[in-house]
């Protein structure tokens, strides 16, 4: 098979560039592999005309890296080792696969395959993102504004590999951001700036083929269909509710019906999630994976299997209590600086015009004397918007049984203590919890329930949780453990330095990833 220049590229970036003649030790190019549309067209672009994009003619100096997650659609895999790899092997180009070792940052990054000759892509390593989320009872979230997953397990993987490549040499970082997406090339520009400076050298510079080809989705997709000769799915992985990182609506679900068990397991990972958090659907506010499903007639067979799985599982009665904070506003900010114990929620700390207006200080005489400078908010109408703060959450597992026995042990709780707790149906996932707090309106509240589910979720509460239920509620979990609470984990924190790098042992054809 052959692999021609895009014909939108222009011919500008098609010169080899002159390489200088002192130039003797050449800056590697690496390109981030995801096995989606944009990179295979960068990788098509390169094996068809490495000159005119910097590389030797050889690609000697091209290092294409990816990063796995274990989630992908298995049909995004086969394309790429039916149509890409043997492209990679005639050529000899470096194919480096790398993931997570572990669930800590300190088991660091394994490298399953480091080849000029690959022969497939690797599904999964160790640590996958579905095995986070399981025992975390959680979907893939945002956390300011960024993919947390993503980070964790790819741009983390992928930084801390070339640091462990390159140490202190520089490299040219190739991304596929296409020409439709130059806002996110500019902010990606920027971090890379910042980065840099702060690290007093140039760590990596990025580059951006397709927005200098002026390539958009679409041309790229046809590039990549003309080039191999079938079109390319979107790569992304299997539970990934982001749009614009997962496929439309009716393309996702179109591959969920045709990977039915794969989709039984996204819809038992949302519904694990909902079971301790009602809110923790795939797609939050905007509604549930199983809501969407369940209105297509087509999906029948996806819900059958994801219904057979959860009377097959192994369930657990979940212990949940959630504390959520006070957060603090703008005005908290402004008056208490960049800490604050005790954030208030009203007014200011300081006493405002508009605070002076409605509850002036009166001196003996009955003159007004402004020399109170606080408000304490003790007026409703001084007080501000609440801001939730964080919430706090402890999981516990209390027995494991069949799912028949662990739903009948939420019920006859609740009906055994009838004046203390509430059997509550969750609006979107339907799934029965028995709340033993009163409800609680405003900030801070507590909440607690017992909830059936499958098992896996770890057992997880942070270090001071105990002290901050016991400030908040005076009281204790109703149940006596099953299992003892949970220590306090200590959370691993880098310590600065890059996570350690290791290669996977094989045996002969098998990759030993435990
Ligand atoms: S594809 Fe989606 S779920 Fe997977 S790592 Fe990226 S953002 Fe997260
Ligand atoms: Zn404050
Ligand atoms: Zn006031």
């Amino acid at each position: 098979m052959s692999v021609h220049a895009p014909a939108s590229q222009p011919a500008t970036a098609r010169t080899a560039p002159a390489t200088p003649a002192t130039f003797h030790r050449k800056r590697p190019t690496v390109l981030s592999y995801g096995l989606g549309a944009d990179s295979t067209a960068i990788l098509l672009m390169f094996l068809a005309e490495p000159a005119a994009h910097g590389l030797e003619l050889d690609l000697s100096d091209l290092v294409v890296v990816h990063a796995i997650t274990g989630d992908e659609f298995v049909d995004s895999l086969d394309y790429v080792n039916r149509l890409v790899l043997p492209l990679l092997r005639a050529r000899s180009v470096r194919l480096v696969q790398i993931c997570r070792a572990g669930k800590s940052d300190t088991d660091g990054v394994l490298v399953l395959d480091d080849s000029r000759a690959p022969r497939r892509i690797h599904a999964a390593g160790p640590w996958r993102l579905s095995d986070e989320l399981r025992a975390a009872g959680t979907v893939p979230q945002l956390a300011n504004g960024q993919r947390r997953c993503s980070i964790r397990f790819k741009g983390w993987v992928l930084d801390n590999w070339a640091a462990a490549e390159f140490g202190d040499r520089s490299f040219r970082r190739v991304i596929g951001y296409h020409a439709d997406e130059l806002g996110r090339a500019e902010k990606d520009s920027t971090i890379q700036r910042r980065l840099n400076t702060e690290a007093g050298r140039t760590i990596c510079e990025p580059h951006y083929p397709l927005i200098l080809a002026r390539m958009g989705r679409a041309a790229v997709e046809a590039y990549v269909l003309n080039s191999l000769g079938e079109p390319i799915k979107k790569s992304y992985c299997a539970m990934c509710p982001f749009s614009g990182v997962c496929a439309s609506r009716d393309r996702h679900e179109e591959r969920l019906r045709a990977h039915p068990h794969v989709a039984a397991d996204v819809l038992r990972l949302e519904y694990v999630s909902m079971a301790l958090n009602e809110q923790m659907s795939l797609y939050g506010p905007a509604g549930s994976l199983y809501g969407r499903l369940t209105e297509d007639g087509r999906n029948r067979a996806v819900l059958k299997a994801f219904q057979t799985g959860l009377d097959q599982s192994a369930y657990a009665v979940y212990e949940v209590r959630r504390i959520t904070f006070v957060g603090r506003t703008k005005d908290c900010r402004r008056w208490h600086g960049k800490k604050c114990d005790e954030p208030q929620w009203w007014c200011s700390w300081q006493r405002t015009p508009r605070c002076h207006r409605l509850h002036a200080v009166i001196s003996q005489d009955g003159a007004p004397a402004d020399a109170e400078p606080n408000c304490l908010g003790t007026d409703p109408r001084c007080r501000g918007k609440q801001q939730k703060g964080q919430t706090w959450r402890s999981v516990r597992t209390v027995l494991e049984g069949p799912r028949k026995r662990a739903e009948l042990v939420v019920g006859t709780f609740a009906d055994y203590f009838p004046k203390r707790v509430r059997l509550v149906t969750g609006t979107t996932s339907g799934i029965r919890r028995a709340h033993y707090l009163p409800d609680a309106e405003g900030l801070p509240r507590t909440e607690a329930f017992i909830v059936a589910a499958p098992a896996g979720v770890a057992d997880k509460q942070r270090p001071g949780f105990e002290k901050k239920w016991t400030e908040h509620t005076g009281g204790r979990p109703v149940f006596p453990p099953l299992r003892e609470l949970p220590q306090p984990v200590r959370r691993t924190r880098s310590t600065g330095g890059p996570a350690p790098v290791r290669r996977a042992r094989s045996v002969g054809d098998v990759v030993l990833i435990a």
